[in-house]
């Protein structure tokens, strides 16, 4: 494949260089698709042990090159080194799972002999009479229900996966792994400041054995993405990123598939009877790691009063625990968020917060793309900090005295991906979910919570389909559904 050019890309702590990138032209990016294709018509046909084999090597390659990746992650991302770490140990799961479901992924018996009115309709004797049922021998029925209906999976074509910058490597992961599990091709366009990672991955999985041309990484300008989000040669389009690029790309996406994993401003419940120190300690790391860019971030948290005041105590030690600094940094918990742009915006949101009566408990200050974990009270909805996603280390904190009033709280507004729940009340955590409309609801932990073989994905504007494993397994797939008459 031809590149024009290289690009530098540079730490968001410090502007220090990563490492280059090669620019996809047009050329480029028309030339993965082409390959896309040819690719697909060799994955289709490779039998399931092949395709767990290739993941399950791509497992242990990564896993020979974890502290690589694990720099690369930390430096491009600005994410912290414990978390860089999780995110590779998340990875190597996601392929591990990826590979096991690999095996054991099919699809089902459609029973044919469900209703005795149809079954007459339907059926024909092998003398070509109509079927009386009343009158027709147990050896007529016992043949005549010699049909069997079989729904079997199949992969659909080349994918156009589309990722934030956040979780450079196991979101990326999220659509690559089920991909090649069903025997799909991908192009991957990776976030523009976080390449560098989908390069090490593509480069893992040649070594394991995939085929060429089914990964292709292109780190291409927004208008040849879009050009590539019409592209009816691919089947589906499966984006992670922000709602309001989401929705556009559905809008453009034409016949093709579209997966959509978008933002939230995730919000958590914490009951007077819950486990106060549990409570605070999860929400903090939930609200503040790396810098709050989780789209299931902690960002508003509605307390008991009765337990208000001693919770807001304890979150605000967890706060001043954590050490703000370089990402490259062992011990550091909050590096920068992803540039100073979106630092200088979360820091005019707060702004708007306080000039309309939020007060700062703790934190909020800038310093280039570093944000100081901030606790803010006396916020409302209508304010930015609790109806939009603040993809920063900022948590608001407010009293509530009925449980319903918190979670319609919780409900309110535009996203819904994830929920935290802190209480020992089964009959509060059970009909929560029924009033809350979010793809997961986390009872005694914060929404942050995610396993990869857990279904992901989100209500209202966070989102369309639904990720984990299996769950992207058959959105990637479509069902043909094979009827023998055996009689
Ligand atoms: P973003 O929407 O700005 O960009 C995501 C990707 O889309 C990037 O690769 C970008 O280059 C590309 N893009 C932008 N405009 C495009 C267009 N017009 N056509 C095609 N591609 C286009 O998001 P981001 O800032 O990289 O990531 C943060 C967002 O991602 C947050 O909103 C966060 O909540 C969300 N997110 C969601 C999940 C989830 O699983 N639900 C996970 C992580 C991040």
């Amino acid at each position: 494949m031809t590149q024009a050019t290289f690009e530098v890309i540079r730490s968001p702590f410090d502007g220090a260089p990563v490492g280059e990138m090669p620019v996809a032209d047009e050329a480029a990016v028309e030339a993965a698709v082409v390959a896309a294709g040819r690719a697909f018509e060799t994955m289709r046909r490779l039998p399931r042990f092949a395709r767990a084999d290739i993941l399950d090597r791509a497992a242990e390659i990564l896993r020979r090159r974890r502290d690589e990746a694990v720099q690369i992650i930390a430096a491009e991302a600005g994410k912290p080194l414990y978390d860089a770490r999780g995110e590779v140990a998340r990875s190597l799961f996601n392929l591990t799972n990826a590979a096991a479901e690999t095996r054991r992924f099919g699809g089902h018996e459609v029973p044919l002999d469900m209703d005795a009115g149809v079954f007459e309709y339907q059926t024909t004797t092998s003398s070509g009479a109509k079927l009386d049922l009343a009158k027709a021998p147990i050896d007529d029925l016992a043949a005549l229900r010699r049909r069997v209906g079989i729904a079997r999976r199949f992969p659909i074509g080349p994918i156009l996966a589309i990722a934030p910058f956040n979780f450079p490597l196991n979101l990326v992961l999220h659509k690559v792994a089920p991909a090649i599990a069903v025997g799909n091709s991908v192009v991957l366009k990776p976030a523009p400041q976080t390449p560098l990672t989908s390069l090490l991955l593509a480069d893992v999985f040649r070594e394991a054995g995939l085929p060429d041309g089914a990964l292709s990484v292109v780190h291409c300008a927004v208008p040849l993405a879009e050009k590539l989000v019409r592209d009816e040669r691919f089947a589906m389009v499966t984006f992670t990123g922000s709602a309001k690029v989401g929705w556009h790309i559905k809008a453009i996406a034409g016949r093709k598939k579209v997966a959509l994993e978008l933002g939230g401003n995730g919000a958590v419940i914490v009951c007077a009877d819950a486990d106060l120190d549990l409570a605070a300690a999860r929400c903090v790391r939930g609200g503040m790691v790396y810098g709050g860019q989780y789209c299931i971030g902690v960002q508003r948290i509605m307390v008991e009063r009765p337990v208000h005041d001693a919770f807001v105590e304890k979150l605000l030690a967890c706060v001043r625990a954590l050490k703000v600094g370089n990402p490259m940094q062992e011990g550091v918990d909050v590096g920068p968020v992803i540039d100073e742009g979106s630092a200088k915006r979360i820091e005019s949101w707060i702004g708007e917060a306080k000039a309309g009566g939020a007060r700062a408990l703790i934190g909020g200050d800038r310093d280039r793309a570093v944000i100081q974990p901030c606790v803010l009270t006396d916020t409302q909805p209508g304010m930015k900090v609790e109806d939009e996603e603040i993809f920063g280390p900022v948590i608001t904190v407010n009293p509530f005295d009925r449980f319903e009033d918190a979670v319609a709280r919780a409900n309110s507004g535009k996203y819904g991906l994830q929920g935290g729940l802190f209480t020992g009340d089964l009959k509060r955590a059970f009909r929560a979910i029924e009033d809350w409309d979010v793809g997961g609801l986390m009872v005694n932990d914060v929404p942050i919570y995610r396993l990869d073989n857990m279904p992901f994905g989100g209500w209202k504007e966070s989102g369309l389909g639904r990720e984990g494993t299996v769950y992207a397994m058959e959105e990637m797939t479509d069902i043909k559904h094979l009827v023998v008459n055996y009689a």
